[in-house]
């Protein structure tokens, strides 16, 4: 894989360069051979779409895609992991990470390594393109407690080192942290960099001075956009990605909205199952060009967007995609008055095995009650396993209910939020249920 990742690299940076024509070409041939493996391999797809009497052949570009039926993460976890693993994959030799986004059902993502170098090219280009430049630091926010402390391959020969500080962490920790790494650029989910921002308003003789924030997941309002601009005196470029799909899209310096990743991703617009017309919102349907272990082929984002009407301005063949609406989170407050960002909530939950769905209701500070649906046979390691991480997270701060129940309800008229809480909104309340963007 390291051998022959650096053409890689230099080739999928370089895409800018390509002509329209050229990426069209390159979008056809990737997809035909994904939808190829997906039917020969992969037996969750081959059933789906021998159902749908449709034949991979029969889309020959990702204008037939609509072809094919769309596919939700329920779909993909109503069935066992061998049937949406291609054959002969080991998933102990892929890439692992959990997503359970605004749905609450944890899906665990299998990617191969050589997949997974090229999904990173979709971030990196992203970084790049806003002027990251590839021997500078970035630091990046993440939910996990243990942190990546071995460099890869790229970082040992001093490209893209990104330097993990963990979200778990106090405020106090991140910012000495930040002190100590001056990075460029900072990466991390609205809920982190809003606690980190507040806290360098108070202490306004802080040392931290990235030249980039690069958000990720969940929604950027406007608000928490001018703060980190006013606090951190910098440029803020959102990103749009998904476990599932990698970096979907991102914003461009010079044109308004958010370049597709076009040759690794195929972005479709639906509204009512037909492609959205230019500039009308519709729910965000993806394909993953690089999904070979567990293929995610015409993949629910959760999400709605719609396409620009403006051709790209920029140089940069990728179409653009303007309003992205997310998901909408939430703070989880302690008895100190203290605030969790929700994300390290998620990395407690959605990894352990057995959970099936779960969702946080907070009502009062240092209380919560946390519902999940569990595998009956593993409930009690599930509820063991659960508290466990969750103290370690909270430091005994937080009573938490936790019960185990049969089904967790949906109301049909307001999306499904996994972490709500009353007393750590960000949004107003009305605003709840209103929006949702995928990942985490
Ligand atoms: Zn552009």
């Amino acid at each position: 894989v390291r051998a022959c990742a650096l053409p890689h690299l230099a080739g999928t940076l370089g895409l800018w360069r390509v002509s329209e024509r050229r990426l069209a070409s390159i979008r056809r041939r990737k997809l035909q051979r994904l939808l190829r493996h997906a039917y020969e391999n992969v037996a969750f797809y081959r059933s789906l779409w021998e159902r749908a009497r449709v034949r991979p052949e029969e889309v020959d570009g990702p204008e037939d895609l609509v072809r094919l039926p769309v596919v939700s993460k329920e779909d993909l976890l109503s069935c066992r992991l061998e049937e949406r693993l291609a054959q002969g994959i080991d998933p102990s030799a892929c890439w692992s990470s959990s997503s359970s986004g605004t749905t609450g059902h944890p899906l665990t993502v299998y990617t191969l390594p050589a997949d997974r170098t090229r999904m990173n090219l979709g971030w990196f280009r992203a970084y790049l393109a806003n002027g990251l430049r590839v021997s500078e630091t970035m630091a990046a926010f993440v939910g996990r407690r243990q942190v990546r402390t071995s460099q890869r391959w790229y970082e040992r020969l001093g490209l893209f080192r990104r330097v993990e500080i963990p979200a778990w962490w106090s405020v106090e920790e991140w910012t000495a942290q930040l002190e100590l790494l001056r990075p460029a650029a900072i990466t991390g989910y609205v809920m982190t960099l809003r606690l980190l921002a507040e806290h360098l308003r108070d202490h306004p003789h802080h040392r931290v001075h990235p030249r980039l924030v690069f958000h990720t997941s969940a929604l950027l309002d406007e608000a928490s956009r001018r703060l980190f601009e006013e606090q951190l005196k910098c440029r803020v470029v959102d990103l749009y990605g998904s476990e599932e799909a990698g970096c979907i899209a991102w914003e461009c310096p010079r044109c308004p909205g958010y370049h597709v990743n076009a040759d690794l991703v195929v972005v479709e617009i639906l509204r009512n199952g037909v492609p959205a017309r230019t500039g009308e919102a519709g729910e965000v349907v993806v394909t993953n060009l690089h999904s070979y272990a567990m293929p995610i082929i015409r993949y629910r984002q959760n999400d709605v967007a719609s396409l620009a009407a403006t051709p790209p301005r920029c140089g940069w063949q990728f179409p653009l995609l303007e309003r992205i609406e997310g998901r909408v989170e939430d703070f989880l407050v302690l008895r100190d008055g203290r605030r969790l960002p929700p994300h390290p909530f998620y990395h407690c939950i959605d990894p352990v095995p057995g959970v099936q769905r779960w969702r946080i209701v907070q009502d009062r500070p240092g209380e919560m009650t946390l519902e999940i649906v569990a595998e009956e046979e593993q409930s009690d390691a599930v509820r063991r396993a659960v508290l466990a991480g969750l103290a370690q997270l909270t430091g005994g701060a937080m009573d938490i209910a936790l019960h185990l129940v049969p089904e967790i309800p949906i109301d049909p008229r307001t999306k499904f939020r996994t972490i709500r809480s009353a007393v750590g909104a960000l949004a107003p309340a009305e605003e709840w249920g209103a929006t949702a963007k995928g990942g985490k």
